[in-house]
């Protein structure tokens, strides 16, 4: 997992410099042909990586919040006042030296059917920062404005879509979850017409530009549309670009380079979605468009964390029907998103059984990488045998039976005693760390309990084999489980919040997600499981993709 703080050091925030005075580069506009058009209406765009555009002004632009993290790494200081020159570029009212703007060009599989152009509808890149360590950072504005890709929509965002992409980016970072990152969180002061129930009741929301961070946005559904359309060439440069600058270990383009680069970025989406099952994230929106080829969480929409654990839980209400993105599916649409990566790829891989490779790649990846992280979770150094296999089939089974909350449950299991005092424990001793994680603890069924005791007892004696000594096991299972997640009420009701005119909660669990493993005692209400009122209140538990 990555370490933030040794990152952080890197640059101390006493050298940041204000945005304005951040050198940008261009090399991916550079690089990649551009789109001829330079004029902002809805079109078929072709044989173009990207499109110019500029982000439209809005009326008032107000700093809401800042990740100071973020903001180290790339040794940017926050702006001073709500209202200033650096608040302006995170709006889109003003460029900056060197910012070349522009929108991407893309297509994708939605929910499994293929969709055509899509690209960058709402979302606007302004250039690249490089900081210390000559890292790359394209800084994008989701929110800032129509361009040539946005189609029907008004390419805004409202603010609660944003608040909630802005949190989970810096939640996702510390959960030490590979992920685009989020600088600022920007009101617009113009409001945006939503159909948030898809009711036909449109209302005017407050809208919200987030200025997202990665080395690069660009999606599998990049190379899916210069394939659907035949155009070898220029989703050859897009290959060649890609691999020269963010994975320069494979070599130069060659044949052999090409499929080592998809094996890579199997392999990184395989351990990507191995870590969203361990935290119990649900991405939601699967689509190939939102899957990065750096292998990063990308595009945070209806996502949602496991609650109550049931694999076929979607926090998507788009997708309650079908479920094609429910928790237990994402490995099993990592792999189908590449296979059509892979197809694309095509041209690139035909001389080689690249595609196949690749893909076994992914497969083995994601399976040894969940089985460690399951290990991890459960304190056990390596899972070994049938003995093993049982153990962990058998708690899936459990966590369903009756509501229990998939963060709390593996967090109270390291409070499970596993020492001699174990044996001489009633059954009711023994399940009491995990009371906590159940929703209706109170009407546990003695047969559950038993059940639950059982299997507590069945893990202490598989403990007991495991070769670590108890500290090493408390502390894997501490960096395996969080205590924190952003759950969806949580996220809700910094929204509601934030909408009344009151930023602190917000800027709470800003702070507490950026040490999900700590106990951080003075926030244990942050770590509760989703009370009853939250149960089916709109955007607590599910909600919908308007945004
Ligand atoms: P998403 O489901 O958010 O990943 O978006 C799918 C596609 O719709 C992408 O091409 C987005 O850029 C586009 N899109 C979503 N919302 C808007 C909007 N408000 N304005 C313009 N384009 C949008
Ligand atoms: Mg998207």
């Amino acid at each position: 997992m990555t370490d933030p703080t040794i990152v952080n050091h890197l640059t101390p925030a006493s050298h940041a410099v204000d945005l304005c005075d951040l050198p940008f580069d261009d090399h991916f506009v550079r690089s990649l042909p551009a789109d001829p058009s330079t004029v902002n209406h809805p079109r078929q765009v072709h044989e173009s990586c990207y499109s110019w555009v500029e982000p439209t002004p809005v009326r008032a632009p107000r700093l809401l919040a800042w990740s100071e993290d973020l903001g180290n790494v790339l040794g940017v200081a926050r702006p001073v006042a709500p209202t200033s020159a650096a608040v302006e570029v995170l709006a889109g009212n003003r460029l900056l030296p060197g910012m070349r703007p522009f929108a991407a060009c893309y297509g994708g599989h939605q929910f499994g059917q293929w969709a055509g152009q899509l690209g960058d509808g709402r979302a606007i890149s302004l250039g690249e920062a490089i900081d210390r360590v000559g890292q790359r950072w394209e800084l994008q504005l989701k929110g800032a404005g129509p361009t040539p890709y946005s189609r029907r929509a008004d390419g805004r965002a409202v603010l609660r879509s944003s608040v909630r992409e802005f949190l989970c980016s810096e939640a996702m970072h510390h959960l030490g979850i590979p992920t685009t990152r989020a600088l600022s969180l920007v009101t617009t002061g113009e409001p945006v017409l939503r159909d948030m129930f898809y009711d036909g009741n449109p209302q005017q929301e407050p809208g919200a530009i987030v200025c997202r961070v990665a080395p690069s946005f660009v999606r599998l559904g990049n190379f899916e549309l210069f394939a659907a359309r035949g155009d070898a060439e220029t989703l050859r440069r897009l290959a060649d670009y890609i691999i020269e600058t963010h994975f320069p270990e494979l070599g130069p383009p060659s044949l052999e380079s090409y499929a080592a680069w998809f094996a890579e970025v199997s392999r990184r989406t395989a351990i990507l979605i191995a870590h969203w099952m361990r935290v119990g994230f649900v991405h939601g929106v699967m689509n190939t468009d939102n899957l990065s080829i750096l292998g990063l969480t990308i595009d945070y929409g209806p996502y949602g964390w496991l609650e109550p654990y049931d694999p076929g839980w979607t926090p998507n209400t788009t997708d309650a029907s079908g479920r094609r993105y429910c928790y237990a599916n994402q490995p099993q649409i990592g792999l189908w998103n590449l296979t059509r990566f892979g197809h694309a790829l095509g041209p690139l891989l035909a001389a080689t059984d690249g595609v196949e490779q690749g893909l076994d790649v992914y497969r083995a990846t994601f399976e040894r990488t969940y089985r460690e992280l399951m290990a991890a979770k459960l304190g056990l150094a390596a899972l070994e045998d049938a003995y093993d296999e049982q153990l962990l089939a058998e708690l899936f089974e459990l966590l369903q039976a009756v509501e229990t909350d998939w963060t709390i449950f593996f967090r109270k299991l390291a409070d499970v005693p596993v020492d001699g005092s174990a044996d001489a424990a009633s059954d009711a001793a023994l399940i009491e760390p995990l009371r906590a994680a159940h929703y209706a603890p109170d009407a546990l069924a003695p047969r559950h309990a038993a059940r639950l005791a059982a299997w507590l007892r069945s893990y202490i004696a598989r403990v007991r084999r495991d070769p670590d000594e108890p500290a090493v096991r408390h502390a894997r299972m501490r960096q395996a489980n969080p205590k924190f997640v952003l759950r969806n009420y949580l996220a809700q009701q910094a929204i509601d919040a934030v909408e009344g005119g009151d930023p602190s909660l917000l800027e709470t669990l800003l702070a507490v997600m950026r040490h999900p493993y700590a106990e951080q005692p003075a926030h244990e209400a942050l770590a509760e499981k989703r009370p009853e009122w939250a149960r089916h209140k709109p955007g607590c538990s599910a909600l919908s993709c308007s945004s």
